[in-house]
């Protein structure tokens, strides 16, 4: 067959939330758009495995949890029954509307979408590879003026855990929710296992988390993990710290696991139904065929970009998960919005300051800008303010007076240099933070601003007048 190169002024190479804010924005900007996914539809790993159905799922935990905990204020509830295909239906259905959306947008923007696998040539050429035979009239490749890489990562497997047993799952395996097991073995503290340790907890698995370093979810303050892990104590049957997964076995009973450590006291060869491996994930380098280009991959598997996401290819820029840490959505949403204005010949860069992290789990963490911990190791000097939400009125009649707001700031010029949260809604709640950091505002700017009562966004507020040391609240701060 003879071959059919199209030419087209800007691929992106991935339809994932970096890959479609790059397209839309381009084509905003009046560029030729081509993308190109190799999945049956556009969303990426956040919409279709990622961020959307867990959060999903994570709603529904968090309806379930509150129908036990209400029979402290004298409401009860009967046992909730579990109809798992009207929830796996449910969690498809959010799936599907929000991808439809996608694709109607890429409609009325004229963005080409391609289902195709690419793969490239050189510097200026992708070839298409049709994952099936639905898609007959796709082209050879497309030949473009510059392409945005957009393949964010995929689930680690590291091979001890590759046993080849559909019981022991990744993050995407978790996600499809095939039953609920007795018994669950999460390998890995980070917020992924945490997460969905907190929805098959909810859903009537016995939860045991291993984790090899020293606490739950690291690179995240102490202080804000603290309340978390008491409430996870209780929700999961058990949180192994500092122990290892050595091996998995296949039984007929289950999957046998070898643990090495301070949680193999509770027994080193342990059977579950299932297995999560949340370790991390790796960045979709590979494969790809960037040794025929000018790309550079760093020993990570990360593609180098500048600030202006330009890889070393002059033709290639790069953004979200395949491009470096953090692999947030909408980390990569930014920088394929830099990406557009970087094409369109604008004086753009990903200058930001504050990219926020959130851990949907139940109490949420959430911070944003320096935390306690990076001031410390970096040696910055830095005052910390802290609010105990056991003093605010809407937690308290919420029934959840275990959170706590804190800002960083800067002794010298009294600038907010980061804000942590952790608590109900504290994902909602960091914004404030984000912008405070983002736009250099001062304790005094978010001490002075009138946030509305009772509300949790009043904590805040209340931490910045915490720094200040005039706190009007009941509870009064610790004398500087
Ligand atoms: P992706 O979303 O990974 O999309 C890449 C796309 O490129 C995919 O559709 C893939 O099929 C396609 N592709 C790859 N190679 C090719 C090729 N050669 N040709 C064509 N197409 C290709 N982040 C948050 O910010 N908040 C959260 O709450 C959150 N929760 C998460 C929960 C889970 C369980 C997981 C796994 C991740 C979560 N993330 C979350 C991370 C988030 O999903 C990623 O950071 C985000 O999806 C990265 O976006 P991206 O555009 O870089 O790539």
């Amino acid at each position: 067959m003879a071959s059919n190169y199209r030419d087209v002024q800007v691929v992106v190479l991935g339809g994932g939330p970096g890959g479609y804010a790059a397209a839309f924005h381009c084509a905003d900007l009046g560029m030729q758009v081509a993308m190109v996914n190799s999945d049956p539809r556009p969303g990426g790993v956040c919409l279709h495995r990622g961020c959307i159905p867990s959060k999903a799922l994570l709603h529904v935990a968090k309806l379930i949890n509150e129908t036990t905990e209400s029979s402290a204020w004298g409401v009860t509830f009967k046992k909730p029954k579990i109809d798992l295909d009207t929830l796996r239906g449910w969690k498809e259905g959010v799936i599907g509307g929000l991808a439809g959306g996608v694709e109607a947008l890429c409609k009325r923007r004229g963005v080409d979408l391609y289902r195709a696998r690419g793969i490239f040539e050189d510097s200026q050429t992708l070839r298409l590879d049709a994952p099936d035979d639905s898609n007959s009239d796709l082209p050879t490749g497309l030949r473009y003026q510059h392409l945005i890489l957009a393949t964010g990562s995929t689930p680690a497997m590291p091979g001890i855990f590759a046993i080849g047993d559909p019981r022991v799952m990744d993050s995407t395996g978790a996600l499809e929710l095939a039953d609920v097991p007795s018994r669950l073995l999460v390998i890995g503290g980070g917020y992924i296992g945490l997460e969905m340790g907190t929805v098959y907890a909810a859903i009537g698995s016995k939860v045991t988390v291993v984790e090899f370093t020293d606490g739950l979810l690291p690179g995240a303050d102490r202080d804000l993990v603290k309340p978390l892990q008491k409430r996870l104590t209780t929700a999961f049957d058990a949180i192994h710290l500092r122990t290892k997964v050595e091996s998995l076995k296949a039984t007929d009973k289950g999957i046998e696991a070898t643990v090495s450590g301070e949680g193999a006291e509770h027994g080193a060869q342990t059977v579950y139904d299932r297995v999560l491996v949340s370790v991390g994930r790796r960045p979709n380098s590979g494969g790809l065929g960037l040794e025929k280009t000018g790309v550079e991959i760093d020993e990570k598997g990360f593609v180098k970009v500048d600030a202006t996401q330009r890889t070393a290819d002059p033709h290639i820029l790069a953004i979200g998960d395949v491009a470096g840490e953090p692999m947030l959505a909408h980390k990569a949403s930014r920088e394929g919005k830099v990406a557009a204005e970087v094409l369109a010949g604008e004086p753009a860069e990903f200058d930001n300051v504050a990219i926020p992290a959130v851990v949907f789990t139940d109490p949420e963490i959430a911070w944003c800008g320096i935390t306690e911990s990076e001031a410390e190791a970096a040696g910055r000097k830095v005052e910390v303010a802290r609010f105990p939400w056991a003093a605010s009125g809407r937690a308290i009649t919420l029934g959840r007076a275990e959170g706590l707001t804190k800002m960083i700031v800067d002794p010298e010029n009294e600038r907010v240099l980061g804000v942590g949260i952790v608590g109900a809604g504290a994902g909602e709640l960091i914004a404030e933070g984000v912008l405070a950091v983002e736009m250099g505002a001062v304790a005094r700017d978010l001490a002075e601003s009138i946030h509305a009562h009772p509300t949790l966004t009043e904590t805040v507020m209340e931490s910045a007048e915490v720094f200040l040391g005039h706190s009007t609240h009941l509870w009064r701060p610790p004398k500087k």
